[in-house]
């Protein structure tokens, strides 16, 4: 089973990108499941048609830890099993400590069993920085293949790169690599040569360039995923390609992150160049 993780600044497409991806992969007849690690606890809702999906903590919350494994996970689009590990209640405890007792709790109720014959775990996790809790799912192994979504904004940018800080400790002592970047378009200037760049400098490659289409946000009010909701249109085929790119993957690499002023540099080479 290939064990992957999602990360890259809020807002840039993490939940959006994750569920496409997904759903190219279950259309090949992979067979998928995906663990929210977001409080918001929205990683799921195109792939199970906004169907309300109770989250782990709040049905720990409610039921005690005598929970059904069917209680929190249901199954969506092309049998993708979906699981929200959900958040402590506003202001009070750790988000980052919460993911931790769900992959736990996931862990002892059989979520992983042989029996799902899982091809690929997608793990999509909140932050822009690979800190306590939301480091959880690469270490211990729980996920052995990171992506970071970015995009051409510097924000962006900085995010992937403090992240591949974080992805780089965790390598170097254990079995989490990285497997590229996934440019989401903002469409900024010069955007796919910048990040091919910027994934070069990492030590890895741009993984796919996925162009912004506001069909994305069409299949979203309708609480879909663009493959289901318009199989025909370009954009599917888009994150076809990305699911295929990664089924095909061999690119595993420490990354090393650059020093701040070489982030800087390569902004202003690219950014003023148009
Ligand atoms: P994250 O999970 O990283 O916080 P989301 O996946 O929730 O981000 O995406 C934020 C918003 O961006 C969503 O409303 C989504 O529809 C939109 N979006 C993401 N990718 C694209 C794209 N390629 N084209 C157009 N809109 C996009
Ligand atoms: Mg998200």
């Amino acid at each position: 089973m290939r064990k992957i993780a999602i990360y890259g600044k809020g807002g840039i497409g993490k939940s959006t990108t994750t569920q496409n991806t997904v759903a190219g992969l279950a259309e090949v007849g992979k067979k998928v499941k995906i663990v929210g690690c977001d409080p918001k606890a929205d990683s799921t809702r195109l792939l199970l048609g906004g169907m309300a999906q109770k989250t782990v903590l709040d049905t720990l919350r409610l039921e005690g830890e005598d929970i059904d494994i069917d209680d929190i996970v249901r199954v969506g689009y092309g049998g993708v099993r979906c699981v929200e590990s959900g958040g402590p209640e506003p202001g009070v405890g750790c988000a980052g400590r919460g993911i931790i007792t769900s992959i736990n709790l996931l862990e002892q109720l059989g979520a992983w069993d042989e029996k799902y014959q899982i091809d690929y775990t997608f793990y999509d996790v909140l932050g822009d920085v690979v800190c306590g809790g939301f480091a959880m799912p690469i270490r211990e192994g729980k996920a052995e293949e990171i992506y970071i979504v970015v995009s051409g904004e510097m924000m962006a940018m900085y995010a992937a790169n403090n992240i591949c800080k974080g992805v780089k400790k965790y390598a170097e002592a254990g079995v989490v690599r990285l497997g590229g970047l996934i440019c989401n378009s903002r469409k900024v200037d010069n955007e796919r040569e910048m990040i091919e760049e910027l994934a070069k400098r990492l030590g890895t490659k741009m993984i796919y360039f996925i162009p912004r289409d506001n069909m994305v946000q069409k299949a979203e009010i309708n609480r879909k995923t663009v493959i289901e909701f318009e199989p025909a249109h370009q954009q599917a085929n888009e994150y076809r390609a990305l699911a295929k790119a990664i089924d095909e993957n061999e690119l595993f690499v420490i990354p090393t992150p650059l020093p701040m002023e070489e982030l800087e540099e390569l902004l202003i080479d690219f950014g003023l160049a148009s």
